[in-house]
């Protein structure tokens, strides 16, 4: 039986920026395994004295994306790796991962929906996954996504929301902007709460599958919010990304 958990050297075939502080990096593997979307990969960086650092990245391309997985990191200030990712790697450059990994926070078109995803920041990646896999296979069932970002500049991925959202497959995006808004803003503008949960998670009723990524403090009270609002918890999955919230 294969061993999904070896590490590989995976080479970076491409890299763009998504926002200021975020890249996607596409990585070519030598041993691809199928992933599920909501899955992940771990990346572990080695320096010339042994030193090693070792992180969790979402995939944020979908399965049916054949040899290659992209990954999309956010640059945090004093951040180890993420900082090597961004200010360093060069296409060309090979990193070792292994994946793919976790079997809970994932969602396959053949489960059905209805869906309502919440992400704050790049919580978004392995929503992202979900939402191009769904794509991909032809579903149409309801899919909400609210989706928290500081500012319009922050939002990642955002034509491409655009343009899923207006393909008449039953994908409604909500953006709430916590920092700033430009001129003639008509989405949210304030941290996510109860009322805009209610608003955007209503018409999907309460036999749902959500799933909440980003920062800890915002799953959590997503999450029980939520749990407040009706949903059943076990239909709940939660990513946490992690330690602080800037959302
Ligand atoms: C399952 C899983 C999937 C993940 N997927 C992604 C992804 O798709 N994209 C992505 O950018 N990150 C993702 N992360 C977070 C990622 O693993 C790292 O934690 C992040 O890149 C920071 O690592 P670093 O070495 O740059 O920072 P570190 O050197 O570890 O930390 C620097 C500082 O930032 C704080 N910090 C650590 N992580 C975060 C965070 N996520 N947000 C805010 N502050 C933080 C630390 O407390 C510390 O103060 C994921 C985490 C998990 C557990």
């Amino acid at each position: 039986m294969k061993r999904l958990l070896e590490w590989q050297i995976a080479t970076i075939r491409a890299i763009r920026q998504e926002t200021r502080r975020v890249k996607t990096f596409t990585l070519a593997l030598p041993d691809p395994s199928p992933h599920r979307a909501g899955q992940h990969y771990d990346l572990r960086l080695t320096a010339p004295d042994g030193y090693q650092a070792q992180r969790s990245y979402s995939i944020a391309s979908g399965p049916e994306r054949a040899g290659e997985i992209e990954l999309t990191v956010e640059r945090l200030e004093d951040g180890e790796v993420s900082s090597y990712l961004h200010d360093v790697l060069v296409v060309g450059d090979q990193v070792e991962v292994r994946g793919p990994i976790g079997g809970y926070f994932v969602w396959e078109a053949s489960q059905g929906g209805p869906l309502l995803l919440i992400a704050g920041g790049s919580g978004i990646v392995p929503l992202m996954a979900m939402i191009r896999h769904r794509s991909a296979a032809g579903s149409t069932v309801p899919t909400r996504l609210l989706y928290s970002s500081r500012t319009s500049e922050d939002i990642i991925y955002r034509e491409e929301l655009d343009r899923f959202s207006n393909d008449r497959s039953g994908l409604v995006v909500f953006h709430t902007l916590t920092r700033s808004q430009p001129p003639e803003w008509s989405g949210f503008a304030r941290r996510i709460d109860l009322q805009m949960l209610q608003d955007v998670a209503k018409p999907l009723g309460n036999d749902i599958r959500a799933f909440i990524c980003g920062p800890t403090p915002l799953v959590e009270g997503v999450a029980n919010g939520l749990v407040s609002l009706g949903i059943p918890a076990d239909r709940i999955r939660t990513e946490r990304f992690g330690p602080t919230g800037g959302f």
